[in-house]
């Protein structure tokens, strides 16, 4: 179970290599494919990981740490669910899932479309689906100002605001 997490769309200031990220430790929290919470094997599509853990459950799961979603991870996991491997697409609530990260965090158009080129018809699958509302697609504005703050400019300048009220309005 996951007691000790819960989901979300913060990035930690500094994260390690998607590559290097132990996936058979994550918690079920950490998959967009839920499958049978019991059982691991049917877990899919990780893109969170956890700093600091030390201690695992019975599925070899860290019971204890942060939990962050994983830019990297994010990047994979939709790539995938894109059929990036496998050339089958996964079910929309694995796209929606990933897809509210990705607005969450502000993930740039160019960023995205680098992704994958259908973005956009695949969110309006999504939409007319019913598996996202437009209100999931807002982005986090609390989010993008913390990282604009931890940036290297260290400050939010009124073009930046201009640009954000610009693409959300776009
Ligand atoms: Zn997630």
């Amino acid at each position: 179970m996951d007691v000790a997490f819960s989901h979300n769309s913060t990035l930690a200031k500094s994260e390690p290599a998607w590559g290097s990220v132990a996936k058979g430790k994550l918690p079920h929290v950490a998959f967009a494919r839920k499958g049978d919470p019991e059982k691991k094997s049917t877990w899919g599509f990780p893109h969170h990981w956890v700093q600091g853990g030390s201690n695992t459950d019975d599925n070899g799961c860290y019971t204890d740490g942060t939990l962050y979603l994983h830019r990297g991870g994010l990047r994979a996991a939709w790539s995938a669910a894109n059929g990036g491997r496998s050339g089958k697409k996964a079910e929309p609530a694995v796209l929606a899932h990933l897809r509210t990260h990705m607005s969450a965090i502000k993930m740039s158009k160019a960023e995205l479309l680098a992704i994958d080129p259908n973005i956009e018809a695949t969110t309006s699958e999504l939409l007319a689906g019913g598996f996202l509302t437009e209100a999931d697609l807002q982005p986090d504005i609390e989010a993008w100002v913390s990282r604009v703050l931890a940036g290297p400019m260290g400050s939010v300048t009124d073009a930046d605001i201009e640009e954000m009220l610009a693409e959300q309005t776009s």
